[in-house]
């Protein structure tokens, strides 16, 4: 999962950044509305977190310029305390949830969670692909109820199919998904990491479809 985080508040974004890599994500910070604009539209998230008191353009605008122009990944806003008008702007604007300031970093990375679920079709925070589970709250994985310990791109890569299950995935997709912007995203590495997890895993969880990408089965609820 990659989320960008436009926050220009440099302590506060360094606090998110830490605790959502903590929690297995990949992050891209941004100062401005604009730089957020911009990295909104052309990279592929599947989560922003968006402060609305940001210099140059501010949130709400970035949110209903994305919107406009139908990115559709889910938005959770930060607001100022007390201010409810704000928030019931961001809502009518495409927000998904909101978050007043000062917050406690548990209740972010639960919302955030919860709306990287919802709009992966998931509702449950334990994941299950046949004998898999997978507990985005406490980054946990069990295979028939033992627990298997990994790495963090491993875990990533992981979350990333089960939250998709039922789709194939390209590995161009899953390289976006996994690193930084910043970072190298050369899809071969995510071969080398299937290749781990299917010896942790065993080699008939994850689906190779030839020439398309990976696949993990949808489990009927
Ligand atoms: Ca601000």
């Amino acid at each position: 999962m990659k989320v960008l985080l436009a926050e220009d508040e440099p302590r506060i974004a360094a606090d998110i950044a830490t605790a959502l890599k903590a929690s297995g994500m990949a992050v891209d910070i941004v100062r401005d509305g604009e730089a957020a604009w911009f990295a909104g539209d052309v990279e592929n998230y599947d989560a922003a977190i968006l402060d609305l008191g940001l210099p140059k353009l501010d949130g709400l605008t970035v949110l209903k310029r994305w919107r406009a122009n139908a990115r559709r990944f889910p938005v959770l806003i930060l607001t100022a305390r007390g201010m409810w008008t704000e928030r019931v702007d961001g809502i009518n604007s495409g927000a998904d949830d909101y978050l007043p300031k000062p917050f406690e970093m548990e209740e972010l990375l639960a919302r955030l969670r919860a709306i990287l679920r919802r709009s992966a079709g998931q509702s449950a925070p334990v994941l299950k692909s046949g004998p898999l589970l997978l507990d985005t709250r406490q980054m946990r994985i069990s295979l028939r109820g033992v627990p298997i310990s990994l790495s963090p791109l491993e875990y990533r890569l992981l979350a990333f199919l089960m939250h998709h299950a039922g789709r194939v995935v390209a590995p161009t997709e899953l390289a976006e998904h996994l690193y930084d912007s910043g970072n190298d995203r050369d899809p071969n590495t995510i071969e080398v990491i299937v290749a781990r997890l299917r010896r942790k895993l065993g080699s008939d969880i994850i689906e190779t479809r030839r020439g398309f990408g990976y696949l993990m089965p949808d489990d009927p609820a």
